[in-house]
């Protein structure tokens, strides 16, 4: 096998005049969890399509393994799709729906029966297999989708906002199951969602996807803690995101924020007089309660009055509304260090974070 054993080079797709993918270049491993991510209509299925033969692209090449595969139908290729609606036929049984991509091909009725038989097991429905799809729920539909893609032993499972119907609690569920099942089949899976959480937990890398370009490629921690862009920052959990310029550059920078000098570490090589984005995540921010503020002095450390608080369980999410009339989100966890956990609205608060967890990014 390849290493690079998805291959894109220079792909672009256009629809009559509308340019829809510019350039993607991209290589995925064999055995990989790779999710394309992004906003509706940045191109994510139209790349999925591109990859499953659905859609030809206008330039570049797919390869497979070190061959090419833009010019081969979709039933020649070793890779299948999962579609958002499942598109299982109303009429058969779960068997059967599985079975009927082997029953045209020309293989024996015992060795499609061990397949089917074979794969029901791994998704946990050989107990419903003679249940028609009415009689299922949307996870064991869900599965049998997948049992379908997999009957065929692709070397690669596309998969379309396959959880997107879903409940919150099953679509919790089912990506720790789709996840298990990738590493029980060992195959690569390319799987397309908008919804960033969903991309964190499950992938092994990520591609931020932005107006038909790939913004950012890596791993989730990389694309959380690292974004390249502002585009990716926010696309990518909340942020809070201040507007400065560089004030005095060296081993370290300083600029200011709601009228505070902040001085962290210059690890992008920054020069005075650039115009940054500071991006502080909710979760890095510090709340601070007038007794607290008594007992230690926080010199950058930003006055302001709790606007919404929403109890979570484990944390507590609140927005602070700053001097400048800047709304700061906040999410505060439960720990024995951190007791008060309870604010009132309007109550006089300070926020700050640990410098250096900020991430700056130059204006552009
Ligand atoms: P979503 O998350 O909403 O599914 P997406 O990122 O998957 O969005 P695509 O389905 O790839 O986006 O569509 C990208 C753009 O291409 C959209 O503007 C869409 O309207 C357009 N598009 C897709 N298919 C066609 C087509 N066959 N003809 C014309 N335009 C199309």
């Amino acid at each position: 096998m390849k290493d690079n054993f998805i291959e894109i080079k220079g792909l672009s797709k256009h629809f009559g005049d509308e340019q829809i993918l510019h350039n993607i270049n991209l290589s995925i491993k064999n055995g990989e969890f790779i999710t394309l991510l992004g906003p509706s209509g940045c191109g994510k299925t139209t790349l999925l399509k591109i990859l499953s033969g659905f859609e030809e692209p206008n330039l570049g090449d797919v390869y497979l393994n070190g061959q090419t595969i833009t010019n081969i139908p979709p039933e020649d290729r070793q890779v299948n799709m999962v579609f958002q609606n499942y598109a299982l036929f109303p009429h058969m049984n779960v068997f059967e729906n599985v079975a009927f991509g082997l029953r045209c091909q020309k293989i024996s009725k015992s060795k499609i029966e061990d397949k089917v038989n074979r794969v029901l097991s791994i998704v946990k429905l050989d107990k419903l297999k003679w249940r028609k799809p009415n009689q299922l729920s949307g996870g064991q539909q869900q599965r049998v989708a997948i049992a379908r893609a997999v009957v065929n032993e692709p070397l690669v499972l596309l998969l379309d906002e396959p959880l997107s119907a879903l409940d919150y609690h099953l679509r919790k569920n089912m990506q720790m199951e789709l996840k298990q099942l990738q590493r029980k089949l060992g195959i690569t899976f390319v799987f397309v969602t908008h919804d960033q959480e969903e991309a964190l937990s499950m992938s092994d890398r990520i591609a931020v996807m932005h107006e038909g370009c790939i913004e950012q490629l890596g791993t989730p921690r990389e694309i959380y803690e690292e974004p390249c862009s502002l585009q990716v920052a926010q696309f990518i959990g909340q942020a809070n995101i201040f507007d400065s310029k560089v004030l005095e550059d060296g081993e370290r920078i300083s600029f200011e924020i709601e009228n505070k000098t902040f001085t962290v570490t210059n690890k992008k090589q920054l020069t005075a007089g650039q115009n940054i984005h500071i991006v502080v995540r909710p979760e890095d921010i510090a709340v601070w309660s007038l007794q607290e503020m008594q007992n230690t002095e926080k010199t950058e450390a930003l006055p302001g009055v709790v606007e919404q608080v929403v109890y979570k369980g484990s944390t507590v999410d609140l927005v602070v509304r700053l001097a400048s009339g800047k709304k700061i989100f906040a999410t505060e966890f439960f720990n024995e260090d951190d007791a008060k956990l309870e604010y009132d609205i309007n109550e006089k608060v300070w926020v700050n974070w640990i410098p250096d967890w900020e991430v700056i990014l130059v204006q552009i």
